[in-house]
This record gives C-alpha cells, structure tokens and sequence, in this order.
C-alpha cells in the first residue's frame, strides 16, 4: 500500500467497500515496464480498470491501448488517445464495432479466425492487422485456456489470405496467460513466432510486429520474478529469434500497470465458528465474489490481507462474502490465517485490488451496490 493511499484510508475514512487507486504509482508501474523493455511499445490493456482518471494518466505519458470492444475504443478516445494509439485487440468483435472503430480512425485489429478476417476485410479495408495465435500458459495464475488464437499453420495461411484482401499483414500476437511466473513461457512463445516469421517471408509475406501480449506479474501472496528479469528474458529470446533484425514490439500489460495500485477496503461484517471448538473461523467481509473479487473463482489469484491486529497471534480462517450465494465464498483451501483478535465492525484492506476488480462488480445482486472507486 503506497504512502498516499493510506493517508487517504486514515484520514478520509471512505465508507466501505471501496477502491482506492493511487494514480502516481501507476505512472510509475508504467515508467519501471518501459525500463525493463525499452523497444517495446507499450498498449495498456484497458479491461484491466478503465477507470478515466487511469487513462487520462497514461494518455499523457505517452501510452497506447489495447481495447476489446467499441466501448472501450471510446473510452480510449474520451481520454485523449489518438486513435493510431490505439489497438482493438479483441479477436471477436461485432462487424458494427469494427466500422465503428475505423470510422473513428483506429487502424490496428487482431484476429484469429478466416471470418474475423473478413470482416475487418470488407469493415476496416487497408488496416494493420496482426493474428493471434495459441501458446503455451504454463506458470499463469488465471490462464486462457484456448478461447483466443489459432494454430501456427492457420496463422500462416490466414496472414498470406490478409494480404489478397488488400489488408496490411502487420504481425503476430500471442498472450501467455494472466499473472504469469515464468520467464520461460514467454521465452517459448517468442520462439514460436520467431520460426512463423521465417515461414511467411518465405511465401512471400513480411510481417513487421510482433505483440508479446500481457501476463507481468504482481505480488499478492507469493513472491514473482522481477519486471527486470522478465523483460530480460524476453529481449534474450527476441535476439535468438530474430538476430540483429528485430521486428516492432508492442506489449499489452494490464494488471502490472494497475493491480498494485490499488487497495480494497472492507469491513467484516461477522467471525463466526460452525461448531463450538472448531479451529477455522469463517470471517465475512462487505465484499466478495459479487462485488469485484471475480478472480478469487477456483482461488486462483490469492490476495494479501491487512487488519488493525497484524503481528499478534493468528489462526486459520475461511473468508467468504456478505452475498446469500454459496459460491461467494472467496479462500478455503489456500491456508489463509488472520489474527485471533479480528472482530466484527475492524476494517480490514485486500492490496494491490487494482486490476480486474471494479468492473467485475455486480449491478446490485442481494441489494448491494456496485464498488465505490476513489483515485487519488
Ligand atoms: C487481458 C489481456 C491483456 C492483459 O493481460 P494482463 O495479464 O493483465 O497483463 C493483454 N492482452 C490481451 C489480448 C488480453 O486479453
């Protein structure tokens, strides 16, 4: 939790549950990815908190985005981003978002299948296009699965087909999965696209970009690789793919620019046992599933605590939300402990709930209301 964050918790008391997002530590979770990958053009993903006053920020440090549907293309724009910085990344859009986003003069569309690519054919006629393709998600804490992205072999074809339909065949991306802890995925996927490269030039297509995605870790519970190391280990394998000739790099951060910048504060509502003596105290929170905390499903992203009893004695808890659904029920299985003193009434803070929170809130589900958001 960064300085002015809980300056802002301590002295506005801001009435619970609530976001509040320290904007000058996204400026420099912004500037420390640049460091790290310099050549890169960095297109922040917008879905991760599309908050204006994030994309007002980034628009000026000089940032580009990468937008998944109409309405984030215009939030882009509403921000000041010139519509050459901005990507629509999404490989499933409606033909009616396309022409609506080329007619506002962006010019950068993925792809992942033949009738996507023909429809940014007859929608978004001379556009930059680049084609998505399926990697390996090893190390990803919220992985993909194969929702985005096609095999190798069709990428090829389907760039070659982008070039007849008058396209400009621009590039490949690929993303390895969200909260990724391994250098090595990146690594390996890169390579991939090192080899696609070598096959489209030899049937007579030169791509110019390659979109490296997003994934960059933040900390929560468990220690991840530093930004340092992760964006050494993909110029590494940018030099081993691609020699002294290296295509344009484009990244899609989105959680690195964001997560950590932001801390939820919650209340608990109750600490209660299921029978006298049980060991494990559930402790039930003013947030939960519903009301942002999406990526606690299957507990795949585990969320650090702060209490007003940090460093005394603890034990072990089960953490649910204040909704009547049984799947509002947030860490069981992930040894979570909290203090033996949390009480009814303590506030109590998730860290870096930045990223992947605020638009996964509910409209109102058991009467609560969407997550009030603070940036500071
Ligand atoms: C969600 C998404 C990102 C951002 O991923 P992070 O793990 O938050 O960095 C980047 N690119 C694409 C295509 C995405 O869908």
């Amino acid at each position: 939790m960064t300085p002015k964050v809980s300056r802002f918790l301590r002295d506005a008391a801001p009435a619970t549950p609530c976001l509040v997002v320290d904007v000058d530590r996204v400026e420099e979770n912004y500037a420390r990815l640049h460091a790290a990958l310099p050549l890169a053009r960095i297109y922040y993903a917008v879905k991760a908190n599309p908050a204006a006053p994030i994309l007002d920020r980034l628009v000026s440090l000089g940032s580009a985005f990468d937008a998944a549907s109409w309405e984030e293309v215009q939030a882009c724009l509403r921000s000041g981003a010139a519509p050459e910085a901005i990507s629509f990344g999404n490989t499933v859009k409606k033909e009616s978002a396309i022409k609506a986003a080329y007619e506002a003069g962006v010019r950068m569309f993925a792809f992942d299948s033949e009738p996507e690519l023909l429809k940014l054919a007859r929608s978004a006629p001379g556009a930059k296009v680049y084609c998505r393709i399926l990697v390996g998600n090893v190390g990803a804490e919220w992985p993909l699965s194969k929702k985005f992205g096609c095999e190798v072999e069709m990428a090829r074809d389907l760039m070659i087909q982008a070039a007849e339909l008058g396209l400009d065949p621009y590039g490949i991306s690929f993303h390895v999965g969200s909260q990724q802890t391994r250098t090595e995925t990146y690594q390996a996927a890169i390579a991939k696209v090192g080899m696609l490269f070598t096959d489209l030039k030899n049937a007579g297509v030169t791509p110019r970009m390659i979109n490296i995605g997003g994934g960059y870790p933040v900390r929560y519970r468990s220690e991840v690789p530093e930004i340092g190391e992760i964006g050494d280990a993909i110029m590494g394998a940018m030099v081993e793919a691609f020699g002294n000739n290296l295509p344009e790099m484009v990244i899609e951060p989105g959680r690195f620019i964001v997560g950590d910048a932001g801390v939820l504060s919650s209340e608990v509502v109750l600490v209660s046992r299921k029978e006298k003596d049980d060991p494990v105290r559930w402790v039930y929170l003013d947030i939960g599933r519903f009301g942002g905390l999406a990526e606690t499903e299957g507990e795949a992203i585990k969320y650090a605590f702060r209490t007003p009893h940090d460093g005394l004695a603890d034990g072990p808890v089960t953490i649910a939300g204040p909704t009547c659904d049984s799947t509002d029920t947030l860490y069981e299985k992930s040894n979570y402990r909290l203090p033996l003193a949390l009480d009814c009434g303590d506030r109590i803070e998730l860290l870096a709930t930045g990223a992947y929170v605020t638009t996964y809130a509910s409209q109102g589900f058991n009467g609560f209301a969407p997550l009030a958001e603070h940036y500071i």
